[in-house]
């Protein structure tokens, strides 16, 4: 028989349970993706906000440094101003003591009006009676009020800021300035304030701006002096504004930046994390939670896919069952017990039971077909096919039987003295008769028209010539037509002792007949063929 289905078709089991693990990997899939790009932004956003706090505490520090180093200065200049007999060594003195004690300050200097150095603290730096021509210290002094310059390269080579202080006599005459610098690139208060924890482990770190976006102070100190104004936050900061954002750096680094202004001084303070850092988090973040969702997942899908399995079962097997019997297979017991079994999932349950009731009434049907195709009619005995199939399995197995052909005699005269219809009277009162006669191992079959095969296992000519004996006496005698005596002729033949070919065994018994019709009817004869002479 030819496959009913072409190509490869995929299996109810097979198709659930990838779907069942597609949706489990996928929900994994989308709940790992979400939560990471979730966390990602919480993760910026605590530390832009911590890089923030950070940054205004520091600017409030240096806010308060500033205000300190400027009281130090006004207190110095009142003194002067009070004491305006002072010798420049008197002065020298006083700028030593306080260059000394507040530890503010890398130098401290009087510049006259003039712009010559007339006293500075310490000694070693060497520069009394030089006169400042030019720069930020000579814009300072004519300024002639108190200020803060950017960095410049002063005198003696380094970078400095300069915080100036107006000298005034008594008179209101000018005197002066008297300037403290920070040495930017050396040991100084700035970084002593700041320098500690400059970078963090994390790689956090943070800078100082001055206004023109000059570096101030800055982890890596070969930096200071660099303008970063081009860097964003920078440029915020010089515009006065506070706030955190990611940003690239001057170096071409993403960073997690917060920026806050320090009011005093006009400088910007920038703390940052690079964005690395709180990316490598989140991964490790994701490792971790993709650790813990595994197990789970894994035993979900495996959960699933079993529901999935036992929910496909009851449909694969009706399908193998269905797909057996239209390639004619016969369905065997326990296959159609499994389809009562209950099953939990409804349409499985109905389906199933449904199945199995179409079996029952097919079966019942095919086996009513077969029973009626192998029963006579008119008088419910076997018929011919059903003899040829008796026959066919007992000579096959080689069995011990006799043949009886049982022959009404005169039949065309009854039907046509009492009509068609008494005739299968007759013919149906004779099986009756026959029936009551035999054994239950014994077969009687309606041969055709009035002719009536018996086969008798187990039985010899002779046993089978004292069955047929009781027959013809009880027909005799039996009112199968109502007034007339209906008698029948018999011919016997044994089976494999005559012969073991069923056509001979059959000629032998018709012939046997023959002789009992032609030797005047209602007799038997036993066929002689194989009998001792
Ligand atoms: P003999 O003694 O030589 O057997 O004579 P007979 O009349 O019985 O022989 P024959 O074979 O000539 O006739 C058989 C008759 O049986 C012919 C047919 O009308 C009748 N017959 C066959 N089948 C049926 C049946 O089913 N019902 C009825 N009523 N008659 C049948
Ligand atoms: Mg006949
Ligand atoms: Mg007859």
């Amino acid at each position: 028989m030819k496959p009913l289905f072409k190509g490869r078709k995929v299996n109810l089991a097979t198709l659930l349970t990838s779907l069942v693990s597609a949706s489990v990997i996928l929900t994994l899939l989308i709940l790992t993706v979400s939560s990471y790009y979730s966390s990602k932004n919480s993760l910026a956003t605590t530390y832009l906000s911590l890089n923030y706090s950070k940054a205004e505490k520091m600017s409030h520090s240096v806010d308060s440094l500033f205000i300190s180093m400027r009281k130090s200065l006004e207190t110095t200049v009142d003194f002067l101003e009070e004491n305006e007999g002072m010798s420049d060594q008197e002065i020298h003195e006083n700028l030593d003591l306080l260059q000394r004690s507040s530890g503010y300050f890398n130098s401290l200097s009087w510049i006259d009006e003039t712009g010559v150095i007339r006293a500075i603290s310490p000694n070693s730096i060497g520069l009394k009676g030089e006169k400042i021509e030019e720069g930020s210290a000579k814009e300072a002094l004519d300024a002639k009020q108190p200020g803060l310059t950017t960095p410049y390269t002063g005198l003696s080579n380094r970078l400095i800021i300069l915080m100036s202080q107006p000298l005034y006599s008594k008179d209101g005459t000018y005197r002066g300035m008297i300037g403290g610098t920070i040495f930017l690139q050396e040991q100084n208060v700035l970084n002593h304030l700041l320098g500690n924890d400059a970078v963090e482990q994390n790689g956090s770190y943070y800078y100082v701006v001055g206004p023109a976006g000059t570096l101030l102070f800055h982890p890596k100190s070969e930096k200071i002096g660099e303008n970063v104004i081009e860097n964003p936050v920078v440029r915020q900061l010089t515009q006065g504004k506070d706030g955190m954002e990611l940003i690239t750096n001057t170096e071409g680094i993403p960073m997690l930046a917060a920026y806050s202004n320090v009011s005093e001084a006009g400088w910007g303070i920038v703390q940052q994390t690079p964005y690395s850092f709180a990316e490598d988090l989140l991964i490790d973040q994701f490792l971790q939670m993709l650790k813990n969702l595994l197990l789970p997942s894994l035993l979900l899908l495996l959960f699933s896919i079993f529901i999935a399995r036992r929910l496909a079962a009851p449909f694969t097997h009706l399908g193998n069952l269905v797909n057996g019997l239209a390639e004619g297979k016969a369905v065997s017991r326990p296959l159609k017990d499994n389809l009562m079994k209950p099953h939990w999932n409804r349409e499985a349950d109905i389906l199933t039971k449904s199945v199995a009731i179409a079996f029952e009434i097919l079966e019942r049907n095919n086996q009513e077909l077969t029973h009626s195709a192998l029963t006579d009619a008119l008088t419910g005995l076997p018929n011919r096919r059903k003899l040829e199939e008796v026959l066919e399995g007992w000579s096959s197995q080689n069995r011990h039987f006799s043949l009886l052909i049982l022959d009404i005699d005169h039949f065309k005269s009854i039907n046509d003295s009492f009509g068609h219809q008494m005739g299968d009277q007759a013919l149906k009162g004779l099986a009756e008769t026959l029936q009551t006669l035999i054994r239950n191992t014994d077969y009687c079959f309606r041969y055709g028209g009035e002719e009536f095969v018996l086969l008798l296992p187990d039985a010899d000519r002779l046993a089978a010539y004292q069955v047929a004996e009781k027959i013809r006496k009880e027909v005799e005698q039996t009112l199968l037509v109502p007034g007339r005596i209906v008698t029948v002729s018999i011919g016997i033949s044994e089976f494999p002792t005559q012969t073991e070919s069923l056509e001979e065994l059959f000629r032998l018994a018709d012939t046997a007949l023959y002789q009992s019709k032609d030797e005047g009817r209602n007799r038997i004869t036993v066929s002689s063929s194989g009998n001792p002479s």
